[in-house]
């Protein structure tokens, strides 16, 4: 597997990343994973604007979801043709919040993406198997678990502690973690992260590398978000950049 980072920027983008979005790879298979604000120029950037094979959405908040808005457009009215439509992995909701985001008045977008609802459970998206369960997030977010040919990707989506996300995150070789907030801070409970309770997680899932995202660069703090992780967590830590690639 191979994942490339698009944007990793938390909430809305920072000065130099887009939102979240993570370009998954294995056998030439591309899942793109969350397609938040910006991320469709990293697209273009890093890997080509219809590089996409499915998308997975984690939640709605426009964050992770706006350039699926957006992308609607590359996919309808390319110059040859219409592309053909991507199976997109979502909340139940996503079919209308994107198509009302798109336009009051010209339908649904069900000829660019066929949607598939997100439960709980494990199941195959191209090469990989997938297993999403519900994390501890205001609106309904599905962590995710990567797997192919014995290697393993957890990636947390946006959340607050919670079991299930050490259950996804157990024994992987790239744990992908949410580090939104600093410690210290007054924070509201049940949403996102400090660096200290993803190193807590990915201690104790035993994760192989934990790698950072989602930080929000103008309230927070790179340096005290990284060694706060670093104090809970012995392995391997990084603060991912956008057209960050990392082979697993
Ligand atoms: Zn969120």
């Amino acid at each position: 597997m191979r994942l490339t980072v698009l944007g990793c920027a938390g909430s809305f983008p920072g000065p130099d990343s887009a939102c979240s979005a993570y370009l998954v790879e294995a056998d030439g298979f591309r899942l793109l994973v969350d397609f938040g604000s910006g991320s469709l120029s990293a697209l273009q950037r890093y890997a080509g604007l219809s590089a996409v094979d499915a998308i997975l959405l984690t939640h709605l908040h426009f964050d992770h979801i706006s350039d699926a808005v957006d992308y609607v457009v590359v996919r309808r009215y390319a110059p040859d043709g219409s592309l053909p439509a991507l199976p997109v992995y979502a909340p139940a909701g996503a079919p209308d919040r994107i198509a009302a985001a798109y336009s009051q008045d010209e339908g649904g977008v069900e000829d660019v993406y066929t949607f598939y609802g997100l439960q709980p459970g494990s199941f195959p998206i191209g090469p990989f198997t997938v297993t999403v369960d519900r994390m501890n997030h205001p609106v309904e977010t599905y962590g995710v678990r990567l797997e192919h040919d014995g290697r393993a990707l957890c990636y947390s989506a946006d959340t607050a502690p919670c079991e299930a996300l050490l259950r996804l995150a157990e024994g992987v070789d790239l744990f992908l973690c949410e580090a939104s907030y600093l410690d210290g801070a007054d924070n509201p409970p049940d949403l996102h992260l400090t660096g200290r309770e993803a190193g807590e997680i990915a201690t104790k899932a035993e994760v192989g590398q934990l790698l950072l995202t989602h930080l929000v660069a103008a309230w927070g703090s790179e340096a005290i978000t990284f060694d706060a992780a670093a104090t809970a967590f012995a392995g391997p830590i990084e603060i991912v950049r956008p057209g960050a690639s990392y082979q697993i």
